[in-house]
Order: C-alpha cells, then sequence, then structure tokens
C-alpha cells in the first residue's frame, strides 16, 4: 500500500513544503481521504485516476479542494466523483458549500457527455464500507464538529487515521480490537503552552497526545504525527521529539510511505 499526504504549498523550488496549512492522503493514488489541497496538489496521474474522496469532517482545511477538483475535471468526467461521508457531513456540504452561493450544487449537474459529476455514498459510522480495492471503517472521534477517524485496509496492510480530535476513547478501542496494524497517523495541531485553546478548538498537543497513547495497545505500530498546525510547527516537532516515545515520528508532507 502507497500512501502520500499532498502538500499544501511548494517552495520556489517547486519541493514540497513540510508546514501542513490542508490535509488530503491519497492512497495507491486512487483513493483521497480528505481533500484538503486535493484539486492542487494531485499529480497528473492521481487527477486521471482519483474518483473517490473519503471525508473525515467538513472543516475548511480537510474539505477545501474538493469543489475546485470537481470543477477542474468537470467536462473530462466519465464517472461522477463519489464522496464518502457521514450523512451528517453531505448535509453540512450540501448547505454551506455546494449551495450555488458559493459553489455550484455539483450533485444535481451532468457534464456535456451525460456524465453525472459528483455523487454521494453516505456511509454508517462503526460499519465497514468498501472503496476501490480498500476496507475502511469509520471510527467517531471527539473534535469541535461531527468527525470521524478510518481504519483502512487492503489484502495485505492496514493503517488508522485520526482526522482531527481532542481525548478520546471510542478510537483507541477500536484501534486496540483491530488486528494486525501497520501504522497509526494521530493528530497533534498545537504546542504544549496553547493546551487551552486546543481545549476548545477540541485538537491535541504533545503532552495530551502522550497521555492518549498511553491508552493504544499497540507496541509494533508505526505512529506518525500529522495535521500539526503549520505557524507552530516547529515548537510541536521539538515538544513531540522530547517525548521518547519509540516509534513515533513525524509525517513528512509530500514523501510517499510504502508498506
Ligand atoms: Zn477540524
Amino acid at each position: 500500500m502507497k500512501l502520500e499526504l499532498l502538500p499544501s504549498t511548494f517552495d520556489e523550488n517547486g519541493m514540497a513544503s513540510p508546514r501542513q496549512h490542508l490535509s488530503c492522503f491519497v492512497v495507491d493514488d486512487c483513493v483521497a481521504i480528505d481533500a484538503g489541497s486535493l484539486a492542487m496538489a494531485a499529480s497528473a496521474a492521481q487527477k486521471k485516476q482519483i474518483r473517490d474522496v473519503v471525508l473525515t469532517h467538513a472543516h475548511l482545511d480537510h474539505i477545501a479542494g474538493l469543489p475546485l477538483f470537481i470543477d477542474d475535471l468537470f467536462s473530462g468526467l466519465e464517472a461522477p466523483v463519489r464522496v464518502h461521508a457521514a450523512p451528517e457531513i453531505i448535509e453540512t456540504l450540501e448547505r454551506d458549500i455546494f449551495n450555488w452561493e458559493i459553489y455550484p450544487r455539483f450533485s444535481e449537474l451532468e457534464n456535456a457527455n451525460g456524465t453525472a459529476v459528483m455523487k454521494y455514498q453516505p456511509f454508517a459510522v462503526g460499519e465497514e464500507f468498501s472503496v476501490k480495492h480498500l476496507r475502511l471503517k469509520a471510527i467517531r472521534v471527539n473534535h469541535k464538529v461531527s468527525s470521524v477517524g478510518f481504519v483502512v485496509s487492503d489484502n495485505q496492510m492496514k493503517f488508522a487515521v485520526s482526522g482531527d480530535t481532542a481525548e478520546t476513547d471510542e478510537f483507541w478501542r477500536v484501534l486496540n480490537a483491530e488486528e494486525n496494524l501497520s501504522a497509526l497517523l494521530i493528530e497533534c495541531a498545537l504546542p504544549n503552552e496553547l493546551e487551552e485553546l486546543a481545549r476548545a478548538a477540541h485538537h491535541l498537543t504533545p503532552r495530551i497526545l502522550k497521555q492518549e497513547l498511553e491508552k493504544f495497545k499497540r507496541e509494533e505500530c508505526s505512529i506518525y504525527v500529522v495535521n500539526i498546525k503549520p505557524m507552530y510547527r516547529d515548537e510541536v516537532v521539538r515538544q513531540i521529539g522530547e517525548l521518547e516515545i519509540e516509534n513515533l515520528q513525524i509525517f513528512e508532507v509530500g514523501q510517499i510511505y510504502e508498506w
């Protein structure tokens, strides 16, 4: 399995910046988990192949690239872009984004070839569902708005991604019951000194992450930190290092991980 966190921005030499403003993970070049930078940073090959987008929640940094992605592909689509999300997230997207004011309601549109350009695929939290060659299970997490994390597997490998979350018991309960989990991608948005803001916004700091990881009973699983607010990146990275937790590292933007 191949996993990439798409860059949010590029430097003057065209290299991916490590600063993550937006969230979009691409699995095997064909399934996107969140769509923050999907339109802006997917490769030409990925744009050709990605017709499935799975969403954790509807915050802008996780969906910003979705309307633009469908817009860019609109006339050439031979199959709709399928948006897999919990029913309340679909409701939010239709009400607040694809509402004809902010952007067209793509779910009602066809291109000149008669192809519907966008289709919603609601999933039930806690139940397995298929997307292409992958099996996914959504797990309720503890964020400011309705939000889920996922366990994602193909025939060989299984990883989990938290999306945005504060302290949670449900996520760890489900993960501890999964067999053969190889990697965990966990958020840590803010540094320790902003714990009050982290609690208000329902995010983790390195100190709270350490407490959370005590609930996780998987010693052989690699743990990667994601969704660090770009403004505080250096500080969060330093504080993560000071935790001295084995197997805990930063998931590098733009790097391809293969298992
Ligand atoms: Zn969020």
